[in-house]
């Protein structure tokens, strides 16, 4: 790979395949694989990661608003293409562009057959969300009724799958909560099944569904975060890449004296001399002020270097006293070998939450090594 010479985020495709081949190959043959690429497919690029998998014969996408389905859509994608967490504002939007919404309540159903009836449709696929103890977004079973009267009403669509959310499918402490929810909607996708006289596909598992319940992937299964390179445990983390490499260079050395200060609010005090180096990233760019203040670091010439005092919007200053590092020298912030997974628990948050913040102003660049 060329060095970098600005921020960049290096996206592997290669590593995007072997993910998708390691999760498929914990799948039956006939088990369907929706790719989640809600927000940019986690950061990365939404467009360029949903073709890829377009190619690799992936059979849904979801999104979670009606926006990014469209923009999916515009770029070409023809997989039917789930949208978690519409709203009726954009319903006319969404049957124009061919995109199959998620239904989790009452209202969102009636305005649902309102918009689809007006435009004239006539079975329009739909998927109906239960809650079954994620206490997020869903039907609870005792709406069963109501929902299959609502359907003896109307031709203008049609249940095109009935699917749950687990709410700790990653903890393995939380095993029995887990089963139980799984059982929860396997009663509930019986009744349903029952009153409405056909079969709607069936789906639960994320990621860590996939890898911890193979007894409950049913017809299809969701992943993101396992796509993007990430087991969600140190054993299964192994058998993943992260696609990302989140990447700078040094644009500045300083050295610093005993008793100066570093950024701003002064919040590095030096207590010794000090080489510090100032990179082109900052929380403008998703490296939040929580990585500040020595909490995280970035690689440089393989070896690590702590962040020092307070994030600024376009820039971070890092601890190079003990590195033989240049102006121009490439910065790995996050990779396949120090991950976002570990870069994020300094700050105390997710994988998830490191990589999706990282903002569009970084320039992403395709390879496959
Ligand atoms: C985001 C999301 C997923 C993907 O979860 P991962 O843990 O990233 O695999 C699946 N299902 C729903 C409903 C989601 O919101």
């Amino acid at each position: 790979m060329p060095k970098a010479q600005e921020t960049v985020l290096e996206i592997n495709l290669n590593a995007l395949k072997n993910n998708f081949g390691y999760l498929k190959s914990k799948l039956n043959t006939n088990t369907k694989f929706m790719a989640v690429v809600k927000a940019f497919a986690y950061g990365s690029d939404a467009c360029e990661i949903a073709h890829f998998l377009q190619n690799q014969n992936v059979d849904y996408f979801a999104v979670a608003f009606v926006s990014e389905g469209v923009a999916l859509r515009k770029a070409g994608i023809t997989k039917p293409i789930l949208v978690l967490h519409p709203q009726a504002i954009n319903f006319k939007t969404l049957i124009e562009h061919c995109l199959e919404p998620s239904l989790y309540n009452p209202k969102i159903l009636n305005e649902f057959i309102t918009v689809a009836s007006a435009e004239n449709q006539v079975h329009y696929p739909v998927h109906i969300k239960f809650n079954t103890g994620l206490n997020r977004l869903g039907f609870s079973k005792n709406e069963m009724d109501l929902i299959a009267e609502r359907l003896k009403e109307t031709t203008a669509i049609k249940i095109k799958s009935i699917f749950s959310h687990l709410a700790a499918s990653e903890d393995l402490n939380e095993k029995e909560f887990t089963l139980n929810q799984i059982e929860k909607f396997k009663t509930i996708a019986k009744n349903v099944t029952e009153k409405l006289g056909y079969k709607p596909m069936l789906h639960i598992c994320n990621t860590s569904g996939i890898l911890n319940y193979p007894e409950a992937h049913f017809d299809m299964v969701r992943s993101g975060i396992g796509l993007y390179g990430f087991g969600n445990s140190e054993k299964e983390n192994k058998n993943f890449t992260p696609i990302g490499t989140l990447k700078t260079i040094i644009s500045q050395i300083h050295t610093i004296n005993k008793g100066e200060s570093i950024g701003y609010n002064r919040a590095h005090i030096t207590h010794e001399t000090l080489k510090s180096a100032t990179l082109p990233i900052g929380h403008a760019d998703g490296i939040g002020r929580q990585y500040g203040k020595g909490k995280g670091y970035v690689t440089i010439n393989n070896q690590k270097a702590p962040i020092l005092g307070n994030v600024c919007m376009d820039m971070i200053m890092v601890n190079v006293t003990n590195i033989d590092c240049n102006e121009g020298d490439e910065v790995i912030l996050f990779g396949p070998k120090n991950t976002a997974e570990t870069l994020a628990e300094t700050a105390n948050t997710i994988s998830y939450e490191l990589i999706t913040s990282i903002s569009q102003r970084v320039k992403r660049i395709f390879v496959r090594t």
